[in-house]
């Protein structure tokens, strides 16, 4: 299975999973190796993973194929012979009966036996059990790779016991995040690395970019009765408030549609949306959320210059003057869809994808975006980087972005 993963065509999604376990439960992960089916690079992985951490989670080869062999290569690197668990065979040979109808194949006997001296976690919901084994204060924990079956083990097993004899030692890492939009993550992090004092105790600072914005990840640890980490916190989310106020966007999930709902519906107003170079993907972003009919009417996808005519009753004339990709088509359209639909409010995108259509006027990644809003109508200019489908992520996001800071009066 190492093999696979190593090879790409299976990810390492038990690696991700047993790290943010793993920083809940306040055991933060020092390193991660990922190694194919080969008894020498298990046997080096296991001996550096020793070097590094205390506790050593090894996930996978429990199986009964050949190319299962962590155990017994574990078991041998750690001089602990192996013997059959007679009870654990039994009760696999009875569960077998009842699921299958059939008797227990052959190999699948080499799961029950157990390294001397470890600690066995039945296994409800496949046929390997976890193994748990202490060396020198230290503790290596064997789980089968099948994902169900690792976090079943992980839960009900070995974080418990992880809790039990860590206890007071478990640094639980207290997280706040704040989303961000419409500032690129080096000038945010040059604003708030001159905003803060050098030294900001136990808090560390993590910028997320993604396409639709920056996320600010202050982050502390402390045991739970430590008060430092929620004061350290307070005190950075004091400085770091006003450097982010006119970006962020206080969304749970993470979508700043949800923000832009919550206004729109406690305001009781309207949106209509009229779309080129996202072809419908400001709808489809506003459509996501559930309770988006509270205050969405409708959108368009007015591509073609005689759609942007015909529907939203743009002139020929102005098109022709200014271009289908100009600040005056954009207000056009967010003032023609409202108009259409009867909104309060309009949303209107036009520019140039690519990768084709640039010129040295409007190169490809121009979008120029319009919000109409309350009988105003506002719009904005944007070159964006990247790719044909980044471009168009970013045009919908800086909409909905103006969208929302139009509403909340910025
Ligand atoms: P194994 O026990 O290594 O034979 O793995 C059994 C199955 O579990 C594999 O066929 C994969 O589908 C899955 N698996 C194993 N290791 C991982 C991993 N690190 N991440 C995600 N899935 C895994
Ligand atoms: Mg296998």
């Amino acid at each position: 299975m190492g093999d696979e993963l190593l090879a790409g065509f299976t990810v390492d999604t038990n690696g991700a999973w047993m790290g943010r376990r793993a920083a809940r439960l306040g055991l933060p992960v020092r390193a991660r190796f990922v190694v194919g089916d080969s008894a020498r690079d298990i046997r080096g992985a296991l001996a550096r993973a020793l070097e590094v951490a205390e506790v050593v989670l090894v996930t996978g080869g429990l199986g009964p194929t050949g190319d299962d062999i962590t155990r017994e290569v574990v078991a041998e690197a750690l001089r602990r012979p192996l013997r059959l668990d007679e009870a654990l065979l039994e009760d696999l040979r009875t569960r077998w009966a009842t699921w299958r109808g059939t008797p227990l194949p052959a190999g699948n006997e080499r799961m029950c036996r157990v390294p001397e001296g470890a600690l066995v976690l039945p296994n409800r919901v496949g046929t390997a059990p976890g193994l748990v084994l202490d060396v020198e204060r230290r503790m290596v924990v064997l789980l089968p790779g099948v994902p169900a079956e690792m976090r079943g083990l992980f839960d009900e097993g070995v974080a418990p016991l992880l809790r039990e004899r860590l206890g007071d030692r478990l640094l639980a890492l207290v997280h706040r995040v704040f989303h961000t939009t419409g500032i690129a993550e080096s000038s945010l992090a040059e604003r708030i690395d001159a905003g803060l004092p050098e030294d900001v105790g136990p808090v560390s600072i993590a910028f997320l970019p993604r396409l639709t914005g920056v996320d600010v990840r202050l982050s502390a640890r402390a045991t739970p009765a430590d008060p430092r980490a929620a004061r350290g916190l307070d005190r950075v989310e004091a400085l770091v408030e006003p450097i982010l106020r006119r970006y962020r966007y206080p969304a749970e999930s993470g979508d700043i549609v949800e923000c832009i709902a919550a206004e729109m519906t406690s305001s009781g107003r309207t949106l209509a949306v009229a779309e080129s170079c996202t072809g419908g993907l400001v709808s489809r972003r506003i459509t996501e959320l559930a309770g988006s009919s509270e205050y969405f009417l409708g959108g368009m996808v007015t591509y073609a210059d005689e759609a942007k005519r015909a529907h939203l009753g743009i002139s020929g004339e102005l098109l022709a003057r200014n271009g289908a990709v100009s600040e005056e088509v954009a207000r056009a359209m967010a003032e023609g869809v409202a108009r259409a639909f009867g909104a309060d409010a309009g949303l209107a995108v036009t520019g140039v994808a690519g990768p084709g259509g640039g010129s040295a006027e409007k190169p490809v990644g121009t979008v120029w975006y319009a919000v109409h809003l309350d009988g105003r109508t506002r719009a904005r200019r944007s070159i964006f980087p990247g790719a044909r489908g980044a471009v168009r992520e970013r045009s919908a996001q800086a909409v909905l972005a103006l969208l929302y800071r139009k509403l909340r009066g910025r």
